[in-house]
């Protein structure tokens, strides 16, 4: 059994941008599973997918993210190998087009877990990875967002949730032919967010969490309050201690989020059979997903 899936973000989507959610999960998805289908590891499809993701301008992940109140680009990311338990995270990094790829570097090449801003691009420039300029990441849809809202009223991140703000964090989970389980998320945060604000996709137990014995789970919504109720950690407990499956312990996950801290998000997950399942509260969720059982791609938004 081979399984992945893939997500764009929880949020209301407004219907033009609907295409541009559902084409750029679909390549996500086709780069991830042509690495697992190749015998490739679930570590490559899942860094595979969110790079895709993190390069396409639709996505709050490297190009086309959002900017912090500065006017710079700061950005999560996490990756975390459910066999090994080993993990890797970049927080707060500017200059870098595919976090994913440094969080990998972090996992596979030290024995740390999680690197913020300055001492992140080092390492990544240590380790002979790209960076990139603030205006590489920067798309005019971006900036004008950000002029726009310098003219408002301050937002909290959580009611950056509630409205049409986007939450177009990417995510994938993938099961490879060895049974290995990886999850990863990748993000440029909230809209005009504070500078070195944090958000749950590079905590591990938040935004995701892996264990090949139980699955694996990548979180979008609301950071705050996912970190708050350890939403992905949650989850995956949820299956081992109660043997609930992926669709109800996602749901369960998705209603402590709604009843703990009245937060909004979407979860996407494999079990350890590699089953996927979805759950969310916004009104979309940009995913999609296959497994070896299957003959086609399910894309949906
Ligand atoms: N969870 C992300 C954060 O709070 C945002 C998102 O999912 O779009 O940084």
């Amino acid at each position: 059994m081979i399984s992945l899936i893939v997500h764009g973000g929880a949020w209301n989507i407004p219907a033009d941008m609907v295409e541009a959610h559902r084409t750029g999960v679909a390549a996500a998805l086709q780069a991830g599973w042509k690495v697992l289908a190749g015998g490739g590891s679930a570590v490559q499809a899942v860094e595979s997918s969110i790079q895709v993701m993190e390069d396409d301008p639709t996505f709050d992940a490297g190009r086309g993210s959002f900017v912090n109140a500065l006017g710079e680009i700061e950005l999560d990311a996490s990756i975390m190998n459910g066999t090994t338990m080993r993990c890797g995270a970049v927080a707060s990094v500017q200059n870098i087009r595919n976090p994913i790829t440094v969080a990998r570097v972090i996992m596979e090449k030290s024995d740390l877990v999680l690197l913020t801003g300055i001492g992140a691009v080092r390492f990544a420039k240590e380790h002979q990875l790209p960076t990139c300029k603030n205006d590489d990441l920067l798309v005019g849809r971006e900036l004008q967002r950000w002029k726009k809202l310098q003219t408002q009223k301050k937002f909290s991140p959580k009611d950056a949730f509630r409205g049409t703000v986007p939450s177009d964090t990417v995510g994938a989970v993938a099961m490879d032919a060895n049974g290995i389980i990886v999850a990863g998320t990748s993000t440029g945060g909230t809209p005009n967010k504070h500078p070195g604000r944090v958000g749950d996709s590079p905590l591990f137990g938040c935004g995701t969490y892996a264990d090949s014995a139980v699955g694996g789970v990548s979180c979008s919504g609301w950071g705050e309050g996912i970190i708050a109720v350890v939403l992905a950690k949650s989850v995956i407990d949820k299956m081992e201690m109660t043997g609930a499956d992926g669709d109800a312990a996602a749901s369960y996950g998705i209603q402590r989020l709604a009843s703990k801290v009245d937060g909004l998000g979407g979860i996407v997950l494999l079990d350890k059979r590699g089953k996927p399942s979805i759950a969310y509260n916004t009104p979309r969720m940009a995913r999609a997903y296959r497994t070896s059982d299957m003959n086609a791609d399910v894309v949906e938004v």
